[in-house]
């Protein structure tokens, strides 16, 4: 007789296949993310291309909507055996509209589950207190601080009206939140430990909701973002990778692997945590030679 189940335990592996959704569609199969600042090389495209080929829907948002056309085409190429829907969305986080817009569009699709607030800058004119201006501090909280804010708010309020019980938001910090850099950039400093500080507070007043926040705290990546503004200077370069035990910046794949984790249900007990992933930076006094 057929089981209960209607599978055909003769199968062999492919009936076990066939009969674990968990095995066969991915570890975020049927969840549906949105990922901020999915269009640069670095950890947001990284991230949707993981989220694709762990069997998620993704919608792809940036500011730049030629790098977004790009950055499609990549993350599709990438996923050749994608299950789920991909879209990409013009988005600047630092606008309410804009990230309720985008929010919102996902109800066609039956609401968020994973929220990536990944967004954020590190402006070339940031620096110390005599010399930050106050526009790039406006800007830098604006996008970084309130840029978390708007996604975070948007995304509950989408777990809400889909009666969700479960979700996952994950946003951006840094490393400069918990350790103090003697090459400053103050207002990204500052605006990343509030990222820190905020997400803690969504997690415990959302947690009886079922929703998780999680704060990712990368170190310095060998990105764009980091390695061009570095370029060749030995020295400048020297001056950071000495205060890795590794020996090495971090890469965008290792952050998407965590953010992979806190996003899918492996990480259900996991809530309010600054989740470091830094090859040990941040825990070090001295490091090998
Ligand atoms: P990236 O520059 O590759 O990606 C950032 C993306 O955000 C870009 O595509 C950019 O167009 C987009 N963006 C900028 N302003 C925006 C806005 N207002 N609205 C929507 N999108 C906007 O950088 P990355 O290194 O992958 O950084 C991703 C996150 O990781 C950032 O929050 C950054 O602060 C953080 N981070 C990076 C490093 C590092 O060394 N690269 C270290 C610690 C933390």
């Amino acid at each position: 007789t057929n089981g209960m189940n209607g599978t055909n335990s003769t199968n062999g592996t492919n009936g076990h296949y066939e009969s674990n959704g968990f095995a066969s569609r991915g570890r975020l199969a049927g969840k549906n993310a949105i990922i901020t600042g999915a269009a640069g090389s670095g950890i947001g495209l990284e991230t949707t291309i993981l989220f694709l080929r762990e069997g998620a829907s993704v919608m792809m948002c940036d500011i730049s909507e030629p790098a977004l056309a790009k950055a499609v085409i990549k993350a599709k190429d990438l996923s050749p055996h994608m299950t789920g829907k991909i879209a990409t969305a013009k988005c600047d986080v630092a606008k309410e509209a804009d990230v309720q817009a985008v929010v919102e569009q996902l109800d066609a699709w039956g609401g968020v589950d994973v929220m990536f607030n990944n967004a954020g800058i590190m402006h070339g004119d940031d620096a110390d207190a005599i010399d930050t201006p106050e526009k790039i501090w406006d800007l830098t909280q604006a996008i970084n601080v309130k840029g978390v804010w708007y996604g975070s708010k948007h995304a509950i309020l989408s777990l809400r009206r889909h009666h969700k019980t479960v979700g996952s938001i994950i946003n951006t910090a840094s490393v400069v939140a918990l350790v103090g850099s003697a090459t400053p950039q103050l207002a990204y400093t500052a605006s990343k430990g509030a990222v820190m500080a905020m997400t803690r507070e969504l997690a415990i007043v959302h947690a009886r909701e079922g929703y998780r926040f999680n704060a990712l705290c990368p170190a310095p990546l060998n990105t764009p973002l980091l390695q061009d503004w570095l370029g060749d200077d030995a020295e400048k370069r020297h001056r950071r990778e000495i205060h890795f035990p590794t020996g090495r910046f971090g890469e965008a794949i290792e952050l998407a692997q965590a953010v992979l984790f806190l996003a899918s249900d492996e990480s259900s007990f996991v809530n309010g945590t600054d989740f470091v992933v830094d090859g040990g930076m941040t825990r070090a006094y001295v490091t090998p030679e």
